[in-house]
């Protein structure tokens, strides 16, 4: 298979467009026309999995964790960074990493934490906004269902758990062709009155070349009539973190418990627990103290991540119990979920999880 099959489905669960400012997600080395035999899923690409691809003959690294960051400017192998990105080339290995963009959509990362702590009604915790836009075009009445359905089969329309949204209000338009025109109705240098409809739709913002496109392919006018505009509303998909509910509420000991055995580490780091029970839990995998705000807002119980220092723990103030459960320990299921979506998109494509455990943080217990 073409490693760019592979990179546009991942592109498609998490677009490029919705990683952080910072990260460098994306194809890091390789040709995207070349042939992938194997790929292994990793949730970091450290020279281990890079010697462990040569082993297998896999020739495409899928890592959670981008290898590169920012710029390299030497080849010489002086650290851990330019050896990967060295051995990599000389063994025409593609290195490929699906980093905050994976984060940011509902089911990411943090979703699959969730799913492994069995909580409910799984939400965003912060939508981001400025990632959407408003289309209104105006067609003539006879035309508009030809014209939606281009528009939401491009990707307009989707709102949540609903697809196919649009608003529609009828009016007329008009309009008067010069001696070069080539009008669809009405005649050149006439005034037309024409009925139509104005359709109006949300899209998200990084798909409006594609939607435009099938617009201008639909529309029966020469000159088609449509405004774009941005909208500060959130993206109820696309953000960091999330929340949800147990079905049942747990005793904080019984939810320390679950922390340890869902998520498969020894030691969670927690704040004093406050003798309530725990329903609403906010979480987000890796780094993510810069949440705790939103989690108190939602009115969340208990708050799960992991990178918590010190003096971040004083900012629970009684209110919630913060649980820092690792960095390792709360992403390393993002393993599973890429293998799982790429194995049920592509059946018979060969990939495995990596044997290595690229934990950098040891625990003398
Ligand atoms: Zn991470």
């Amino acid at each position: 298979m073409k490693l760019s099959e592979i990179t546009s489905y991942l592109e498609s669960i998490a677009p490029l467009a919705y990683q952080e400012s910072y990260d460098n997600s994306g194809l890091l080395v390789g040709d995207p026309n070349m042939e992938v035999s194997k790929a292994i899923v990793s949730l970091d690409c450290i020279e281990d999995v890079v010697d462990e691809a040569i082993r297998e003959g896999a020739n495409l690294i899928i890592s959670h964790h981008p290898i590169v960051f920012s710029g390299l400017k030497r080849f010489t192998g002086s650290n851990y960074i330019e050896k990967v990105v060295m051995k990599a080339i000389k063994n025409d290995i593609a290195l490929y990493a699906i980093h905050t963009n994976l984060d940011n959509v509902r089911h990411g990362v943090s979703g699959k934490i969730a799913e492994r702590l069995g909580l409910e009604n799984v939400q965003v915790l912060e939508p981001k906004t400025g990632l959407l836009s408003k289309l209104q075009t105006f067609v003539p009445h006879d035309k508009a269902g030809e014209v939606r359905d281009a528009l939401f089969a491009a990707g307009a329309g989707h709102i949540g758990n609903y697809s196919e949204c649009s608003f529609n209000s009828e009016g007329y338009g008009t309009f008067m062709g010069n001696d070069q025109s080539n009008a669809y109705i009405g005649e050149k240098n006439v005034l037309h009155t024409e009925p139509e409809t104005k359709v109006e739709v949300i899209l998200p913002t990084r798909l409006t070349s594609k939607i435009l496109k099938a617009l201008f392919l639909a529309h029966p006018y020469e000159e088609v009539a449509y405004e774009l505009i941005r909208i500060e509303n959130t993206h109820q998909e696309v953000g960091s973190g999330v929340i949800g509910e147990f079905p049942k509420e747990l005793s904080e000991g019984d939810f320390l418990q679950l922390l340890k055995t869902g998520l498969q580490t020894k030691v969670v780091r927690h704040t004093q627990t406050l003798g309530k029970t725990i329903k609403k839990v906010a979480l987000c995998g890796g780094s993510g103290s810069f949440l705790l705000k939103n989690a108190l807002q939602a009115g969340a119980d208990a708050f799960v991540t992991a990178d918590y220092k010190y003096h971040q723990f004083f900012d629970a103030e009684g209110k919630i119990l913060i649980a820092d459960v690792g960095h390792y320990e709360s992403e390393q299921f993002t393993m599973d979920l890429l293998l799982g979506k790429i194995q049920k998109k592509f059946p018979t494509f060969a990939i495995c999880l990596t044997k290595c455990n690229t934990n950098p943080v040891f625990y003398s217990i």
